[in-house]
Formats: C-alpha cells, structure tokens, sequence
C-alpha cells in the first residue's frame, strides 16, 4: 500500500469509529456488551464481579490514555454486602418458579431451607395496621405459615411488618431488585412473587436459598484524568458507577446495560475523546468510575470524602446514570440548584437540536452527584428519558435491550456544555 492510501484508510478508520466527530458509538456498544455479560456476574458481589470489572475498567483507563490518580487508577474502600451466590428456589406448590422474573428475595436474607403453608390475606388490605385486625400474629409460627400480602400495602415487603416473620407479597407489575448491607433477622423470610404465579388453589410454597454476608468487601473507585491545556488547577470531573446488582442465586443475573453500563461507557468515550484531543481540555478533564451505588452511594461517599483532587477547584460534576435511552429527552436533577449552567445546556440543546427536551429537576440525593455536592461542589445528574428503555434492575437490563437512542447527541451536548460552564475562569 502506498502512503497516500496508507493515509486515507486512516482516514476511513477515524471517520467510521467516530473520533474525527467525537463519540465512538461502536466502542460504546462493545463496552456495554462487554460489561453486561456473564464475565462480570452483574458487576456485583458474588465472585467479586465488581472487582473484576474494576481490573477491567482501569485497563480501559489505560488504553484511554488517561494519567492514573492512583496507583493503576484503583482507590480501594470496605463495605459489607450481603449476597446469594448459591442455590436460589421457590416452588408454588410443585411449580418451580423463575428467579428474577416470578420471583426476588429480599437482599437481606438469610439462609433457609423450609416450607410454608400461605396465609392468605385479603387482595383490598393497603395498610400494614389492617394486618393486625385479621390475624394474631403471635399463632404465626404454628405450622409454618407465611402471610401473604397485596401489593396495595406499599413496600411491606421491603420494610417488613412487625411480628410477622414471613411474608410473602404478590406484585401485579414489574419485579425488580436491589441490594443489603445488613442481613434480616435469623428466620425472617420476605418474597415478592408475580401475582399470576400464585392460584387461590397454591396452599404451599417451598424456598431453598444460600446466602454469603460477606463482612468488609474489598471494592474500587477509578479515577483518571487528562490535564488541562489552559487552566489545568480547574476541574471538570465526568462521574458514573460501575457496579450493578449482581447475582440473585447461580444462574439469575442482573446484567445492569442501562444501570448503569451505560453511564461507564459515556464516561470512557468521553476520556478517549479528550485524551485525543487535548486541546479541547482546556481545564482538566477529571474522569471517576465508583462502585458501590446500588449498595447506597457507598463509592462515591468514600471518594468525595478522600478526593484525589482539590474539591474546591472542581467547577463542576457531571454525573451519568442510565443513559441508554433519550427518545424522550434527558432529565437534570440539581437544575433548579444551578440555574446558570442548566440555562446553558438548554441553550446549547436549542441551538443544536440535540435532544427533544431538557427537563428540569431540584435536588435529588439518588445517584453519585449527591456526595460531591453536599460536599459543596456543583454538580448534576443526567439520565435520559424514554419508553424504547424502561428495563430498571430487573433481569431483561441487558445490551440486546439498550437502543442507546441519543447517545451521540447527548456526547455532543455534553462536550459543548463543559465548554462553557458559567463561572470557570476563562
Ligand atoms: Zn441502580
């Protein structure tokens, strides 16, 4: 091949993979992929999946080009999560049910092999108060009996209802998960169960399940950054947690594209772009991956709190956290806290077309802005909106699932924005 040729295909090669107009949507999509799979076991606890997806992610870093705040871009921190990394069974009677899609079991639980005999409660109950009426809860350990609730008394079985050692409640909608840094009491047993996966005819339910409380977990924050060509002691840091929830037994995944895949790859495309180009860093480019979100911000609080860089000189935090949508828009919360520069990114978004609607949002402590800004930094969380996506910690959060609809308009947007943030020494 001759020189000339040598430089067009080039050329072609940075046309196609994006860098010459910014974003890489294909290294995006890979990215994803790659970190909603089986490799990473839901970036969770079982097998630390989040540790193996931090090694993973800090070669990212690496590749990126970023210069490493510590030591291979990992800051470790403790925290204790309980998890279930063994068997995960519930029969209605001899049907067995699906982990995930009939069935979750409350994240704190314990261990238990056991039978139940339902008590039934009436489908019209709304108030946990109205269970007291209908049942001496102190009979409750005669025969084994788990009460089964309607889903109208809001999150009972979440919270659990006082005396009533084991409830089962039924849900209409979706079935979605979570996580528990603490365990239940010894024997307290708490499922959520699809409604149609129970029959006034199911009188047992039988649930075997393995629990792991794993004391004083061993996770990872990231960070990286790309120095600044102008005004290098300000910083812009771009935000979004890594982690998911990990495994519900040995085969139930929560795979996490959207919750928050997602948001990590905006984040290291976002790196490439500005370690590519430099000069379009004018202050410097702060970029941090967090673990430990699903299980309460944990990684963030510890890094806000043990920051690599001057908080005082962070101009501003952006936060990405399911970003995988966007037909209908994105959301800023913290707009209402800083006005200016959510007057900026609307502009921008008018002048650009970028996105349908920017909606305003006041302060919400839900995701990993929130530590930096009660620490008094500016900071914003983004998401996007829209129904193509609607999957939220359940098990269908997979990459096949994620149209990523307006992820090149909101990387644009996004670069622009931070451009131009009201207030940065110019
Ligand atoms: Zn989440």
């Amino acid at each position: 091949m001759t020189g000339a040729k040598n430089i067009q295909t080039l050329l072609l090669s940075l046309l196609i993979s994006g860098v010459l107009s910014g974003q890489n949507l294909q290294a995006t999509k890979r990215l994803v992929d790659k970190l909603a799979s089986h490799r990473f076991e839901g970036r969770g606890y079982v097998k630390n999946g989040d540790v193996r997806a931090a090694n993973y992610l800090s070669k990212e870093m690496k590749k990126a080009g970023l210069i490493p705040y510590f030591d291979s871009y990992k800051q470790p921190y403790h925290f204790n999560i309980n998890t279930f990394p063994g068997n995960c069974k519930l029969f209605a009677g001899e049907n067995e049910l699906v982990p995930g899609r009939d069935f979750v079991i409350h994240p704190g639980m314990r261990a238990v092999e056991m039978s139940f005999n339902l008590r039934w409660l009436p489908d019209t109950l709304t108030s946990a108060s109205q269970v007291y009426q209908l049942i001496d809860t102190t009979t409750l350990h005669e025969g084994n009996q788990i009460v089964v609730l309607p889903a109208g008394i809001k999150n009972a079985w979440r919270h659990g209802i006082a005396g009533v050692p084991a409830l089962l409640q039924t849900e209409k909608g979706r079935i979605w998960w979570h996580t528990s840094t603490t365990q239940l009491a010894d024997g307290a047993v708490r499922i959520k169960v699809k409604e149609d996966k129970l029959s006034a005819a199911t009188k047992t339910i039988r649930l075997e399940l393995d629990a792991e409380f794993k004391q004083d977990h061993q996770s990872y924050n990231l960070a990286g950054f790309v120095r600044g060509s102008r005004q290098p002691d300000s910083l812009i840091v771009f935000v979004a947690h890594y982690d998911h929830l990990g495994m519900m037994g040995k085969k139930t995944m929560f795979p996490g594209a959207s919750d928050n895949a997602s948001g990590t790859a905006l984040v290291l495309d976002l790196a490439h772009y500005y370690a590519i180009n430099p000069s379009k860093a004018e202050y410097t480019m702060a970029f941090v991956l967090v673990s430990g979100e699903e299980a309460g911000l944990l990684g963030s609080k510890y890094f806000a709190s043990n920051p690599p860089f001057d908080l005082s000189k962070t101009a501003f935090v952006v936060n990405f956290d399911m970003v995988g949508s966007g037909s209908e828009g994105i959301t800023v919360v913290n707009a209402l806290q800083f006005p200016e520069a959510f007057a900026s990114i609307r502009s921008l978004n008018e002048a650009g077309k970028f996105v349908s609607k920017v909606v305003e949002r006041g302060e919400s402590c839900n995701s990993d802005h929130c530590p930096f800004y009660e620490k008094g930094v500016p900071a914003f969380f983004i998401h996007t909106q829209g129904p193509e996506n609607q999957h939220y910690h359940d098990t269908e959060d997979k990459a096949a699932n994620l149209p990523l609809t307006k992820y090149e308009a909101l990387f644009e947007l996004m670069t622009l924005f931070v451009e131009k943030i009201p207030g940065l020494p110019k």
